[in-house]
């Protein structure tokens, strides 16, 4: 992607946005709407309609509707396949206007949105396009009198409810593998991050997909997704976010019909770097990276990092330099290494939490304040928080911001340790020469994803599974398929 080309379409007048329930763009049915502020300079630059309950229940009538009559499940899986695959040739053709209306929209520095976001949405989609004609059924071991066949069905109507960091990638770990079975699907975007998505399920339409088997409603969590989590007609929800929502949706999956309910939540992940390291300097750079990256806003960030106590003081001092030199800013810029924080708010809270560490012992290092206030944007500075005690609240609780907490370890069983003393369970890293311990600290870390000196980058062929309160079940690689079917037994007497 050239400069002079986002420069070009950086500024294209995005008018009022519909939502898209059986495939007809509408407005809310209170015709009331949210207004999209850019966190690039606190401006807002377009409207969604602010849904309500009765608009869900709408979206899920017609994806409920599209089930039954079978015009996508019962498709010949060719055809349902071409649909999947033209529809990410739409994406890839439309890879610039869509990954700039999505940073305009979250911040996402635009390197890593054209990688991330339509770049992980176009592998996704083909990944289980691809995977449709080639899952088989099951027959059982039986004895001879009987045949035992195991199906795998389509469940029927999938609410997809995602946040405002990745809206494509993560959009697209959910409809594409409950798409790719035949399920119909009401999508959720997060308020703060809806319009790529409206635009990514425009393509789905012009692609050929049937009208009413993906539809998506604009809005509030707590009306919109509370709407969609409690819900009589939803067969399975899949969530993700934070812990906080988690639990709620799971108390209105219990209320309602005890629909299935997928949860990847939150991280608090340790990056663990020993003296022994292969290359110190790439360490620093895989943890800059593991942390800084969308400003901090990925679930799987390094935000705690653990290193060995005698390679620590070297080791904060390469970090120190690089964030010396780090570019934070203007997300349409191809040289920043970091964009905005997503929202006002969120931009508080980080704040907030950079003044409860120090309050509560840990030495500011770098960083710690906003950055670029005259833009009326969203940005903060890259921050390193040293002598991070493992009982202050930023040690155990996720900021979701670029803040990296520092604390030293001893020996490798003391590394492990503090590498499990969070109630989050979502990713982790070791950096060491020593196959041994790197074995033993994959083995011996509970997370869905242990990096070996590397951070960041496994692709759609494996799963990013949260353990503890990170959540449950898998997105991405072939076990999400597993997610969105029902298995079912065909018992028969020969
Ligand atoms: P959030 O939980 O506030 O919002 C996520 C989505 O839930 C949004 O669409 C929001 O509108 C909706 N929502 C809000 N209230 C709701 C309610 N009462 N009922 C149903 N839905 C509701 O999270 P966020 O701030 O958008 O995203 C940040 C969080 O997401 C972080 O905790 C981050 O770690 C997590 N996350 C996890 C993963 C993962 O794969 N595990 C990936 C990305 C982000």
């Amino acid at each position: 992607m050239l400069q002079t080309d986002i420069d070009r379409v950086r500024t294209a007048d995005i008018p009022p946005q519909g939502m898209i329930i059986n495939g007809q763009w509408q407005a809310s049915r209170s015709e009331e709407v949210l207004d999209v502020i850019s966190p690039i300079d606190g401006r807002t630059f377009t409207t969604i309609p602010r849904g309500t309950k009765a608009d869900v229940e709408a979206a899920v009538a017609s994806a409920r509707q599209s089930f039954e009559t079978g015009a996508w499940r019962n498709m010949p899986l060719m055809a349902r396949k071409a649909i999947l695959l033209k529809w990410a040739d739409l994406i890839e053709a439309d890879t610039l206007a869509l990954t700039v209306l999505g940073v305009r929209d979250n911040g996402t520095e635009i390197g890593m949105a054209e990688k991330a976001e339509a770049g992980s949405a176009i592998r996704t989609i083909r990944y289980y396009a691809e995977a449709i004609d080639k899952i088989y059924g099951e027959v059982a071991p039986t004895a001879d009198s009987h045949l035992g066949m195991i199906l795998r069905e389509p469940v029927g109507v999938v609410a997809a409810i995602v946040p405002w960091n990745f809206p494509l990638m993560i959009g697209a770990w959910k409809l594409a593998p409950s798409l790719a079975v035949g399920n119909s699907v009401v999508l959720k975007p997060a308020e703060t991050a809806s319009l790529s998505l409206l635009r990514l399920v425009h393509l789905a339409h012009e692609a050929g997909l049937p009208e009413g088997v993906l539809n998506v409603v604009t809005g509030t969590g707590d009306v919109v997704g509370d709407a969609l989590s409690a819900s009589m007609d939803v067969d399975i929800l899949a969530f993700t976010g934070s812990g906080r929502v988690g639990g709620l949706i799971l108390q209105n999956a219990g209320r309602s019909n005890c629909k299935r309910c997928y949860l990847e939540l939150g991280g608090k992940s340790p990056n663990v770097v020993f003296a022994d390291a292969l290359d110190m300097e790439q360490a620093a750079d895989a943890t800059i990276g593991g942390i800084f990256r969308n400003a901090g806003q990925v679930c799987v960030a390094g935000s705690r990092l653990l290193v060995e106590e005698s390679a620590k003081a070297e080791f904060v001092e390469m970090l120190n330099d690089r964030v010396a030199t780090f570019r934070t800013g203007d997300p349409l810029r191809i040289d920043t290494q970091a964009g905005a924080i997503n929202n006002a708010g969120q931009l508080e809270q980080i704040e907030q939490h950079v003044e409860t560490a120090v309050s509560q012992g840990a030495e500011l290092l770098a960083g710690g304040h906003r950055l670029h206030q005259e833009t009326g944007g969203f940005y903060f500075a890259p921050t390193i928080l040293d002598q991070v005690a493992p009982e202050s609240s930023v040690f155990r609780n996720e900021v979701f911001g670029p803040v990296l907490s520092v604390t030293g370890f001893s020996d490798e069983m003391e590394a492990a340790s503090l590498a499990n003393s969070t109630d989050y369970g979502l990713a982790a890293a070791v950096f060491t020469r020593d196959l041994g311990r790197a074995h033993r600290m994959v083995r011996s870390i509970k997370a869905g994803v242990v990096h070996v000196n590397c951070y960041g980058g496994p692709d759609i062929t494996v799963p990013l599974t949260g353990m503890k309160q990170s959540g449950n079940g898998s997105d991405k690689s072939l076990h999400a398929l597993d997610k969105f079917v029902d298995l079912k037994t065909a018992w028969i007497a020969l």
